[in-house]
């Protein structure tokens, strides 16, 4: 046993005939940012959707401290609130306010009363540096300052761990650093990370692993510092010549 906060143990899953993860091994300890990257369509996604349960793995493990992590609903209810995730594409609630996106989980899913909540929201706006929008729709706000509303709305269940899937992929290049700003704080106030970005600033700055997933695999992991200056595989090599 290990004290790995999550542990992928042999993951594969198929989309039908399509095998899209092959036996991913990958742990991630308490306080640990790892840093997801490889070309479109190698299974990044895949892989922290199986993590927080957005989809089934056909073989292998998946534990969460230490307790496998199965598809029963009412346990998939409560790992999605332990385990926080970003999307590139926000999925915020469009006829919600931004006080109201985040204060629907913690409310409903937590039964929180609405003071606490509210109270929790404007910590968590203040956090991610737009207390002042939080009566405006979030058609009202740039990409970026959305972006920080789905970061703050994952932060209002307090969860152990926040999974960051492509974040800043949608936005416009001027708002990238705002978000990215937000999550180098939190990454050094000791949240535990797992980012799938092909920003490699953010990544040298926070990460404490890199992997490196291609046609389905896990090609490389290693630490930053190796990763960047001696990529193993002429896959690594390739890629990271095309982002950098
Ligand atoms: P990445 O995030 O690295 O771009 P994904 O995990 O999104 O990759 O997808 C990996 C592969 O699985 C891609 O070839 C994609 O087309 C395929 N895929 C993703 N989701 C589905 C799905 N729901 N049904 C069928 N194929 C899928
Ligand atoms: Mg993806």
């Amino acid at each position: 046993m290990t004290d790995a906060m999550i542990e992928l143990v042999d993951v594969n899953k198929w989309f039908g005939d399509f095998h899209v993860l092959k036996n991913i091994n990958m742990t991630v300890g308490a306080g640990e940012k790892v840093v997801i990257c490889g070309p479109s369509g190698s299974g990044k996604s895949t892989v922290v959707r199986s993590i927080n349960r957005l989809e089934e793995h056909q073989k292998g493990t998946i534990r969460f401290n230490g307790a496998e992590l199965t598809n029963d609903p009412k346990s998939v209810a409560s790992i999605q609130g332990e385990i926080g995730m970003v999307f590139q594409q926000f999925n915020l609630f469009p006829h919600l306010s931004v006080l109201e996106n985040l204060t629907l989980g913690p409310i409903k899913a937590r039964g929180l009363e609405r003071s606490k909540a509210v109270e929790r929201a404007r910590h968590y706006l203040e956090r991610v540096r737009i207390p002042d929008q939080a009566d405006k729709l979030p058609s009202q706000l740039s990409g970026g300052q959305q972006q920080r509303v789905a970061i703050a709305r994952s932060l209002c269940m307090e969860p152990k761990v926040l999974l960051f899937d492509e974040p800043t992929s949608a936005l416009d290049p001027e708002m990238i650093s705002e978000v990215l700003d937000v999550m180098v704080e939190l990454a050094q106030d000791g949240m535990t990370m797992v980012v799938v970005t092909h920003e490699m600033g953010f990544a040298r700055k926070v990460a404490d692993k890199m992997v490196f997933m291609d046609q389905g695999e896990i090609v490389e992991q290693s630490d930053p510092q190796a990763f960047f200056a001696n990529p193993q595989t002429e896959r690594c090599r390739t890629f990271l010549s095309q982002i950098l």
